[in-house]
């Protein structure tokens, strides 16, 4: 069976990754999380105060870029096969979900030399193809020529709400369902109006809006698109 580049970009918080990695274990291809890459530069950033108040020092934060001194990389949990996202070698995954980093992460990821430096390292990872990716510009500007490219989005009060159940399920104290569609609201406005690569739909895009589907739903949806592209 051919092996294909799956794109899924869209709005913060709507299950992208969710149904991204749902695919990717059933058609066996590598599943990469663009949004981590960029939550580990930000958490960099913050652990070096290269970020305070929300001002950010991005001279420096490119020098250190430049130097080689922020390895973003992914290990295999052994347990469930699925990518760990990692700060120089150390895994960061939960830190990278919590509140601190969502708040400055769109900034981050609005600096040209960040998107740059993360932008080519996806190209890498797609090169043998058989990936799933998702992220804000993988069908527009990582991958314009990948074989499926898929936009979601859902209200935002539906995402902010998952977003909300999932740190709560993970146990995190001090969840704040208002804050969080706050931060839903202000990602969505810095992703889409930002200069560089700003969040868009393909042109040639199939688009989703998951407002009402189960997570059976988009998993059943997604892999008929995917089977479709692979089978024609
Ligand atoms: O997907 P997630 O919500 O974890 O992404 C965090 C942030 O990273 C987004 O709000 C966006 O600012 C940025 N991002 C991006 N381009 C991508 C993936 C994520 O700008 N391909």
């Amino acid at each position: 069976m051919k092996k294909i580049v799956v794109a899924i970009d869209g709005h913060s918080s709507c299950g992208k990754s969710t149904m991204a990695k749902a695919l990717a274990r059933t058609v066996g291809y590598i599943y990469v999380d663009t949004g981590a890459m960029y939550r580990v530069v930000t958490l960099y950033a913050l652990r070096n105060h290269l970020i305070e108040n929300g001002k950010i020092y991005d001279f420096a934060l490119q020098q250190h870029i430049e130097c080689c001194r922020v390895k973003v990389s992914f290990q295999l949990d052994p347990e469930t096969n699925l990518p760990l996202a990692c700060l120089n070698g150390e895994v960061v995954e939960d830190e990278i979900r919590g509140m601190e980093v969502s708040n400055n992460v769109s900034p981050i990821a609005a600096l040209p030399f960040v998107r740059k430096f993360l932008v080519a390292q996806q190209q890498a990872m797609g090169k043998e193809k058989g990936i799933v990716m998702d992220g804000r510009d993988i069908g527009t500007v990582v991958f314009p020529d990948a074989e499926l490219k898929v936009f979601i989005t859902a209200s935002a009060e539906i995402r902010a709400q998952r977003r909300y159940d999932e740190l709560v399920a993970k146990g995190e104290k001090d969840v704040d369902y208002d804050e969080i569609l706050k931060n839903v609201i202000e990602r969505d406005q810095i992703d889409s109006t930002r200069e560089v690569s700003p969040l868009r739909q393909a042109e040639d895009a199939v688009v989703l809006d998951n407002s009402n589907c189960t997570r059976e739903e988009q998993n059943a949806w997604l892999l008929e698109k995917f089977n479709a592209v692979v089978n024609a």
